[in-house]
Parts: structure tokens; sequence; C-alpha cells
């Protein structure tokens, strides 16, 4: 079977992936492309210059290397991006990367701004998906809008009722921001629970150069969800996705609410992720520039595993967030070009 035949192939000449502070690292998050149809005000500039193609990773070239990190012991691929249903044979690619799904891989998920999902929600659960992200920061036609520069309110959420009628499961990704959405929070609740979606909401992180000073939007999520925690009690559950979130039930609301404080509270002690970027390198941190080039090692006959093991031994122990450089970002590239 050609599966199990390419993993066996890949995990003869490889180790599992264990860092050099003894983190197992299982989950992968694959950037399938740099480019996007918004232009998220904290994520994007106005005016974004993106990667040739002769830089970017092929379909091919991407799922031999999901496959060689599936081999090593990777269990859960995130797809994302940039927007990742905006990557010509994005298709091609989930299927062939489903098809691992119990060959080694537990979980294929992806993470969205659902522009597109309504076209491609039975694709997803087709080729496996049965849980995916998606970002979306306001329930405000004029105020989505002026977040994301180009949106249209009404189709993300035509994306996402697809997306539920597909079966998939939703959780919406909410970045917290001062004076553009700290409104929102109490009907995104609402939201959630009558469209049986769960909620996770994230402190905007100092990633790549945007036009306006981002720390002008920071608000600590202890803060943002001062109105909630007013209209509701919140209860620290024990959930673990092995990723950043702290989870909550919110009494009286079906919702779970998941908290990613990178700024207010470092998670990075249980990190068990890598990065691929669309140009097959493979960065150990969101927050730190440090990266091996697999792109090369690939077209080259290179050595591919030796690569990734340098990586493992390199991954940093945590990030290096600090908001409050004011207009100097921690990295210069943007969380689209490494992927959210
Ligand atoms: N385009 C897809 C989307 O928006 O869901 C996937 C990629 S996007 C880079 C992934 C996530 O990163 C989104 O939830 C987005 O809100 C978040 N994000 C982007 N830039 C960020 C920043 N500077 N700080 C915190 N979150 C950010
Ligand atoms: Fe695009 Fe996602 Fe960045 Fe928004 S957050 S600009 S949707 S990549």
């Amino acid at each position: 079977m050609r599966v199990a035949a390419t993993l066996s192939q890949y995990a003869a000449s490889s180790a599992p992936l264990i860092d050099g502070h003894g983190r197992q690292i299982s989950y992968l998050r694959l950037s399938v492309t740099d480019r996007c149809d918004l232009r998220c005000r904290y994520c994007m500039a106005e005016d974004m210059t993106f990667l040739p193609k002769s830089a970017v990773l092929s379909i091919e070239e991407m799922a031999e290397l999901a496959e060689r990190f599936v081999a090593r012991g990777i269990r859960r691929v995130r797809l994302t991006g940039g927007e990742p249903l905006v990557r010509r044979g994005i298709d091609t690619l989930a299927m062939r990367l489903g098809a691992m799904i119990g060959h080694g891989l537990d979980e294929l998920t992806l993470t969205t701004n659902a522009m597109r999902l309504a076209e491609y929600a039975s694709m997803l659960a087709e080729a496996g998906v049965r849980r995916i992200n998606v970002s979306l920061d306001t329930l405000d036609s004029a105020a989505f809008r002026h977040i994301t520069r180009v949106g249209d309110l009404e189709v993300a959420l035509r994306g996402i009722t697809a997306a539920r009628a597909a079966g998939l499961a939703v959780k919406i990704n909410m970045v917290a921001l001062a004076g553009l959405n700290e409104d929102q929070l109490l009907p995104m609740l609402a939201y959630c629970a009558a469209n049986g979606c769960d909620l996770t909401l994230i402190e905007t992180m100092p990633l790549g150069e945007v036009e306006a000073d981002r720390s002008d939007h920071y608000i600590p999520l202890h803060h943002f969800i001062a109105p909630l925690r007013h209209a509701h009690a919140i209860h620290p559950i024990d959930q673990r996705t092995g990723g950043p979130a702290r989870y909550f039930a919110v009494e009286g609301s079906s919702v779970t609410l998941g908290l990613i404080t990178p700024l207010s509270d470092n998670f990075c002690a249980t990190c068990n992720r890598i990065r691929l970027t669309v140009e097959g390198r493979v960065y150990m941190c969101l927050g730190q520039d440090d990266h091996v080039d697999l792109r090369s090692a690939l077209r080259d006959g290179g050595d591919v595993d030796g690569l990734i093991d340098a990586a493992l031994a390199g991954k940093p122990r945590a990030h290096d967030f600090h908001i409050e450089r004011k207009s100097t970002p921690a990295v210069a590239r943007h969380m689209s070009a490494t992927g959210g």
C-alpha cells in the first residue's frame, strides 16, 4: 500500500523528533502559501510583497516533506498560511496528507479566514479533516471590513455555515484588539453557542512590520475578557491539545473558551510544535529567526533528516516577545510567512 510503503521508506533512516530540551515534537504546522485574500491589519501590511513562484515549494514537495515528518513521529498536521485555501492544489495536498490518517498521522486540521470555505468545506471533510479553526475577530461588518481591510463578513459567515453543514467542528480564533473588537466578545460567544462552535482568544503578537504600531491595539486577555467574567463565571478545565491554549468552561454556555496569552503568560515550556514554511524553511519558534532550509536539501539531494536534527537541537526554550518595543517587531517575518 502506497502510504505505508512511503512512511516505512523514510522511517528506516529516521530517529524520533526530540528537541534539545527533551520535548517530543509531534505537531507540524505547514504554511502552504504566504499569500492571502485578506490584509488583516495586525498580520500584514497593506502593500505586501509575496514570494516568487521559484521560492515556493510545489504541492509535491510539501507532501513529500510532510510524509517525512510523519515518518519521524509527527502525529498532527495543520495546514495554514497565509490563507491555505488560496493555494492552488490545496485539494490535492489535503487528500494526500489525509491518506496518512491512521498510518502514523492522527489528525489533519486547517486554519482559515473562511473566505473560500463554502467552496472547500466538503473537500476538506472528504480528505479526512474533522475540525478547523476559523479566524473571525468581529461580527460587526464595518469593523470586519476595517480589520481585514477588504473582507466581507457575510462571506465568512457563509463559509462557517458550510463547514458546519459538512460536519466539520469549528473553533473561532479571535485576536483581542483594543479599540477594535472589545465590544464583540459577548456577541461572539452567543454566535458560537448558536452555531456549535468553540472560541479561542489570542493576544496580538509583534511579528512583521505593519503600518500601525501594534502596541496601540495590544490588550492583555485578562482585560479583554472582563465583560465576559462579569456576565459568566469561567472555570479552568483539563483539556489539552498540546497547543498553547488554556481552556475554560463558561457557566451558562456550551462554548469551550480557549485563551492564548503569549505575552502576558508565556506558554513555551510544553511546546511540541515545529513549523515548515512555504519556502521549505523549518522554524523552531514563531518568535525567533533561526531556521534550516529543507528546500535546497530536497532539490539538491541533500541530507533532509540531518537538517531536521540540527533544527531540533537548536529549538529555543522560549520565544522572546515584548510588545512594549514600540515600532520594532520581535521578528521581521510576518505571521503569514511563518504560518500562524
Ligand atoms: N489566513 C488564515 C487565518 O487567518 O486563519 C491562516 C493564517 S493566519 C496567519 C493564522 C492566525 O494567526 C489567525 O488566527 C490570525 O488571527 C493570527 N495572527 C496573525 N497575525 C497575528 C499577530 N500579529 N498576533 C496574533 N495573532 C496573529
Ligand atoms: Fe490573511 Fe490570516 Fe493574515 Fe488575516 S490573519 S491577513 S486572513 S493570513
